[in-house]
């Protein structure tokens, strides 16, 4: 089994409980996956209108508004270009208004077509992994999708278990997360085909291969679904409700109430930012601090991958490029990789792709050597 480890972190550091909500506005902006956009400029698009699609894809309006242009913005991924929608705040719930909606009365057919929306196929499943585990420091997104829609998660894996006979359905929280496990221990009587599962706070344990190695399951029979993508697909099958919105965590020592936001898809970051969140001055910003990379947050803008903003104040490495030779590096790392070698251009071709860009050596080298500062040969 591969060692992870526990990260050191700033217990000051705590995200509040208390959600914020940022769904009002001026303007969203959704990037274009697919050739085939179906609305044009100045028609007046509704919450849930199908703006462009592709075979398994259908992307929808988070709000209701006009269509404006198209934009460049910045994602998680790079520049990409997106549809502007303007917002006229007159939106309406979709059009099928089923929030009352029995799980009961829904079919294995429809469940088995919005699951393949996701390339989710249950029929061969034995194991079924809800992951509610951030592994980044201060990050609890993932996490909150648990503590706010616990309830019809529970409901909607029941029926699951059902649809698909499925033997062990079990649900991941970490050991730091007490407010989940006790809110889901309380309702396990309820389900005894659901079981829970508290996992140590080890770094790197949310990714599949290192939860599967813990849990001693192999993935051949075994589906992970993270809680943020349940989120949605319970949407769709219990309200026929879009993917529009999202939950993020904007945390760090940059920021003086670091909190989770509910907010629109495809809104700005810089707009939830000058709403919601007060930043101190001379801040960096940051997608995760382990993982993640530093971004210019003036035209990001929320998309389904973007789990996270650290806003931190600037922390000047050490310029100690003198090696002690202890090792720790190539102690730490989970895929075997020897970062002291990464400067060599043969080796780092060859480990380029297997490496997981996952910042445990720079994290853990007393030297203060970063590897992703390392221009060419950088991880
Ligand atoms: S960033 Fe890459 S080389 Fe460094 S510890 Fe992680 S996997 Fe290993
Ligand atoms: S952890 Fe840092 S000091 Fe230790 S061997 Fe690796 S690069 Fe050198």
């Amino acid at each position: 089994m591969t060692k992870l480890i526990e990260l050191n972190t700033d217990s000051n550091l705590l995200v509040s409980s208390k959600i914020l909500t940022f769904d009002k506005p001026d303007y969203v902006y959704i990037p274009i996956k697919t050739n085939k956009i179906l609305v044009k400029q100045n028609t007046k698009v509704e919450i849930g209108t199908i703006l462009m699609e592709d075979n398994n894809i259908k992307i929808t309006s988070p709000i209701s508004g006009t269509i404006k242009a198209i934009k460049k913005v910045m994602t998680i991924n790079g520049e990409e270009n997106a549809i502007e929608i303007q917002n006229d705040f007159e939106e309406k719930s979709e059009k099928t208004p089923t929030s009352k909606r029995n799980l009961k009365n829904i079919s294995t057919t429809k469940i088995t077509n919005i699951l393949k929306e996701y390339q989710i196929d249950l029929t061969k499943t034995s194991n079924l992994i809800l992951n509610c585990l951030d592994d980044e420091p201060y990050v609890l997104t993932e996490n909150f999708y648990l503590f706010l829609y616990y309830e019809g998660f529970l409901e909607l894996l029941d029926k699951i278990s059902r649809t698909y006979n499925i033997s062990n359905i079990t649900i991941c929280v970490k050991s730091s997360s007490s407010e989940n496990i006790s809110k889901i221990m309380s309702y396990l009587g309820m389900y005894p085909n659901i079981n829970l599962n508290i996992i140590p706070d080890l770094y790197l344990i949310s990714k599949d291969k290192y939860l599967l190695e813990h849990l001693n399951l192999n993935n051949k029979d075994t589906t992970i679904i993270k809680a943020s993508t349940f989120y949605n697909i319970y949407n769709l099958i219990k309200k026929n409700k879009s993917n529009t919105d999202k939950l993020i965590t904007i945390s760090g020592n940059g920021v003086s109430n670091p909190s989770i936001v509910k907010t629109k898809m495809g809104a700005k970051v810089i707009d939830i930012l000058n709403n919601l969140i007060n930043v101190l001055p001379n801040t960096e910003y940051l997608t995760g601090l382990m993982s993640g990379h530093y971004v210019d947050i003036a035209d990001l803008i929320i998309t389904n991958d973007l789990n996270s903003i650290l806003i931190m104040k600037p922390k000047k490495y050490l310029k100690t490029t003198k090696c002690l030779k202890c090792g720790a590096c190539l102690d730490v790392c989970p895929v075997n990789i020897n970062p002291l070698l990464l400067s060599d251009a043969t080796y780092y071709e060859k480990v380029k792709d297997i490496c997981l860009k996952c910042g445990l050596c720079s994290y853990i080298c007393p030297a203060h050597i970063n590897f992703n500062e390392k221009g060419d040969n950088h991880v």
